[in-house]
């Protein structure tokens, strides 16, 4: 068990690798959060993963025993609908990604293309897309190179899978990159979108924490915007790993159900 220092009141919490595996929820997470906010504490769940809406993720999460509601739930794709409506970004979008990304791109006002389309999109949204195609990606890069506003959800290389890793979004990203010739802005951890959304949110913390698995997205993005950093065992870090870490995390936990609200 470990207890975090008294000024912290908030705590923004990865999802995957910490409060479930996949489908599999992480036994003891769904308990702490539940403390954590009986203590009278806030948290934000925080996922870079932009395939499902926040609706199917408080469904999910409730199914495990944990009731949040939409202010408690901040993806990648919501940031991207913040962002695009921050921007007064219109036109027409080629949306490669799941649900979650579509509704971002719906809800911010954009109109979005067809797979099949002589439209040039004039902005290109890429996430993850289990059903990813080499014709996409020419419609993409095409687009690109023909001026799109070009913005990815998220940039992570691999997701995890209950057999091992898969190709990402960033596995995706990377190769309409490649053929674009340039590079997207990505929304997601550790990058400024989700961080800086995700620190409106918890507006007027004395002080806040983030619990994430991996440390280039969950630990980074809290170490940039100085907030302390833990690393929970229980996703795709394991301990030998953690231990070479540098800069080592400031807390490491087994997994959440070992954390305590401050007394
Ligand atoms: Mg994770």
């Amino acid at each position: 068990m470990a207890t975090l220092n008294e000024s912290i009141d908030a705590l923004v919490c990865d999802l995957d690798g910490v409060v479930y595996r996949g489908n599999v929820p992480i036994p003891g997470a769904a308990e702490a959060l539940v403390r954590w906010r009986d203590s009278k504490r806030r948290f934000l769940l925080c996922t870079n993963n932009s395939a499902f809406t926040d609706e199917q993720y408080i469904a999910k999460l409730a199914s495990m025993g944990l009731e949040c509601d939409t202010e408690e739930i901040l993806t990648s794709a919501s940031v991207t609908r913040e962002i695009l409506k921050r921007r007064k970004v219109t036109g027409n979008a080629l949306v490669i990604g799941g649900e979650g990304l579509r509704a971002a791109a719906l809800s911010a006002g954009l109109r979005t293309l067809p797979e099949q389309s002589d439209e040039i999109p004039s902005v290109v949204l890429v996430g993850w897309d289990r059903s990813f195609t080499w014709d996409k990606m020419r419609i993409a890069a095409t687009a690109v190179r023909a001026g799109a506003i070009f913005i990815a959800s998220n940039a992570d290389a691999t997701f995890p899978a209950p057999d091992g890793l898969w190709p990402g979004a960033g596995s995706i990203l990377a190769s309409i990159e490649k053929a674009a010739g340039r590079q997207a802005e990505v929304m997601g951890k550790p990058h400024r979108p989700m961080m800086e959304v995700a620190q409106e949110r918890l507006h007027g913390s004395r002080g806040i924490a983030m619990v994430g698995d991996r440390n280039d997205t969950d630990l980074d993005g809290a170490r940039s915007m100085g907030w302390t950093a833990i690393l929970a065992l229980s996703g795709v870090t394991d301990r030998a790993q953690a231990t070479r870490l540098s800069p080592p995390p400031d807390l490491v936990l087994q997994s959440l159900a070992d954390l305590l609200p401050p007394q």
